[in-house]
């Protein structure tokens, strides 16, 4: 049973081809589509130029990219008008919050940061600091931020916007799985016979890959299309089935779903019992959906349920595309496992065309889950929880025993509400705009208020956020930066830069590490440049389900963009070619969630997997 559904080849994405452009990957979100850029002045072309007069980087689709092939949406395709405008060039400081900012060096920036964090860890603990990052991090950054925060100050309150998200997806997949990490990738789309789409808005949010589906499904008329959503979406009207169920109804559609399934005798009791654990308590739970309770309690008629059991039932691989609308839900890690729970019982997973897919919002918010970038986790899909997970980064960090804290961080929200009880003493803002883009906009734009000391770090400027800040330090865009970052189908791309930063900005990562160096980690944060900060991040994938091992800046530009795992060295026994229960990666002794009746929660029993 392979692990993952991949690629045939590796393919070369970044080929010499025109020595005037870069070869990159789309900075706006997780569908990643490689892009080339070329610079303003083209010889025979005239410099197009934005509203302020400044030339435009042009942006096309890069062919040779395995996961849009050359295709791109109206955002790639106009990246180079969003660099220019609005930049925040230099470092500016205020004491409080009514006057101006005044520019100040960045020498005087890094030591009134580096004395509010000295101070805050002396008086009210390292817990008193917070950053909230992005899922528009580089790699780089978000493993740079990690070492500083969670190793180096020795608090876990590092969370990033990619919490709002698609967190969801994360505790979903290592609940059932034990481990994070999408297991299908685009290819699957073109081999499915089956796409069952929940809560995803596909044709709008993420446009190549609806097209890609849509142009496989008018090619092949044996497959079928099912969109689950409350409106008659545009992605809606390309189905074969449209379940309009009422909003927040999709755990009883689901186990009505799995009821029929089991009815029909359309599950495969050789993976359950081969891959699977916890099979018949979830049946016991699953019994309570008969189809006529289902259509009640989700508003569609009993045919339409029996309709989409009937289409599962006679696909060879049924492939599952689901995104904010089950992530962005106050039950979405249910959701997201009883979609699982589905392909396990029904054994679609691990082959060409099947499996649970989340589509990822942000460009790079899988490498920020690769390298531990949220409140409970560490690099290479580790938990903050797990004893052996901690040492493991302390040693590679070279920090002494005990010095990364064994409770989950404050998350996004958390972070806000602990700033309302007045318990944060530095609450540290990169490259997200949280006081127009948190939820319950008022009450943050209120609880920012109360922080005595916030760095807000960006491109641009002003910025919403920038008000609420005392310090406002320049960072580089896209394109100014080299880095890398993961896509939805775990592809990994080498983003160079291509040009210089404007002004005094400098990469997000650069910042962390000087501030780092700044707080006596001389050692941990001697970088020389992004590539050094990668290779030391690769090393703490080494034996991981997201191993990257054998990545480098040097062999992503070479070659183009690879897929993990991407081990230094194969694994003795194929991880990829191999079902292998290892206890690494077995959830054996999880906790069976079983809740009594829908309108008390999610009666989602949890049904692990030992595909590992
Ligand atoms: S689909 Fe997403 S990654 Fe692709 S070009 Fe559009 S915004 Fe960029």
């Amino acid at each position: 049973m392979p692990l993952f559904n991949r690629k045939r080849s590796e393919r070369r994405a970044n080929t010499p081809g025109n020595p005037l452009s870069t070869k990159t990957l789309c900075p706006y979100c997780g569908v990643g589509c490689g892009l080339e850029v070329f610079p303003p002045a083209r010889p025979g072309r005239k410099v197009t130029r934005d509203s302020e007069g400044k030339p435009i980087w042009q942006a096309v689709g890069n062919k040779a990219h395995p996961s849009s092939k050359g295709q791109v949406c109206i955002k790639g395709a106009s990246v180079g008008e969003s660099i220019n405008k609005s930049r925040l060039e230099v470092p500016m400081m205020r004491e409080t919050l009514d006057p101006p900012f005044r520019t100040v060096s960045w020498d005087e920036a890094f030591t009134r940061i580096t004395q509010d964090i000295q101070k805050t860890i002396v008086n009210r603990g390292p817990n008193a600091i917070c950053m909230y990052g992005s899922g528009q991090f580089q790699t780089e950054d978000y493993y740079t931020a990690q070492k500083l925060i969670k190793g180096c100050i020795g608090t876990n309150n590092f969370d990033a916007n990619s919490r709002l998200c698609m967190s969801s997806a994360v505790a979903g997949y290592i609940q059932s799985f034990g481990s994070d990490g999408p297991p299908c990738c685009y290819d699957d789309l073109e081999a499915t016979d089956c796409a069952f789409l929940i809560g995803t808005i596909t044709a709008e949010c993420h446009p190549i890959v609806f097209n890609r589906l849509k142009k496989h499904h008018k090619k092949k008329k044996d497959v079928k299309m099912i969109v689950v959503d409350p409106r008659r979406t545009e992605t809606a009207k390309h189905a074969d089935l449209h379940l309009a169920i009422k909003p927040g109804t999709d755990i009883a559609l689901l186990n009505g779903i799995a009821y029929l399934l089991i009815r029909w005798n359309k599950h495969d009791p050789m993976f359950i019992d081969y891959c699977t654990d916890g099979f018949t308590e979830y049946a016991q739970v699953v019994n309570d959906y008969p189809p006529e309770r289902v259509a009640e309690l989700c508003g569609i008629s009993e045919q339409e349920v029996r309709l989409a059991a009937k289409f599962w039932s006679r696909a060879q691989n049924v492939l599952s595309l689901w995104s904010m609308g089950v992530n962005q839900s106050t039950e979405g890690t249910a959701k997201v496992r009883t979609i699982i729970n589905l392909h396990l019982m029904t054994g679609n997973i691990g082959r060409a065309g099947a499996g649970p897919f989340s589509l990822t919002g942000q460009p790079n918010a899988m490498g920020g889950r690769e390298a531990g970038g949220l409140a409970h986790i560490l690099p290479g899909y580790r938990l903050v929880k797990n004893p052996d997970h901690r040492q493991v980064v302390e040693k590679a960090w070279q920090l002494p025993p005990g010095s990364i804290s064994p409770v989950p961080g404050l998350a996004a929200w958390d972070m806000m509400l602990a700033l309302e009880r007045e318990e944060v003493g530095v609450m540290w803002i990169a490259a997200t705009n949280p006081a127009v883009s948190m939820p319950d906009i008022k009450r943050t734009q209120t609880a920012l208020l109360k922080s005595p000391f916030t760095i807000c770090q960006d491109a641009y400027y002003p910025t919403e956020t920038a008000a609420y800040a005392h310090v406002v330090l320049p960072a580089a865009q896209w394109g100014e930066a080299s880095g890398v970052m993961t896509n939805s189908e775990r592809v990994v791309n080498y983003c160079p830069a291509f040009r210089d930063p404007v002004g005094q900005a400098k990469p997000d990562w650069a910042i962390f590490a000087e501030v780092g160096k700044r707080l006596g980690f001389e050692q941990q944060f001697g970088f020389a440049d992004a590539a050094e900060v990668y290779d030391e991040f690769v090393q703490l994938t080494a034996g991981r389900l997201c191993d990257m091992s054998g990545l480098s800046h040097e062999r992503l530009a070479k070659t183009g963009p690879i897929q993990w795992p991407a081990p230094e060295k194969p694994p003795p026994i194929s991880l990829i070619n191999g079902c292998i229960p290892t206890t690494s990666f077995r959830q054996k002794t999880a906790e069976p969630s079983l809740r009594p009746s829908i309108s008390k929660g999610s009666p989602s029993h949890r049904m692990n997997a030992s595909l590992w």
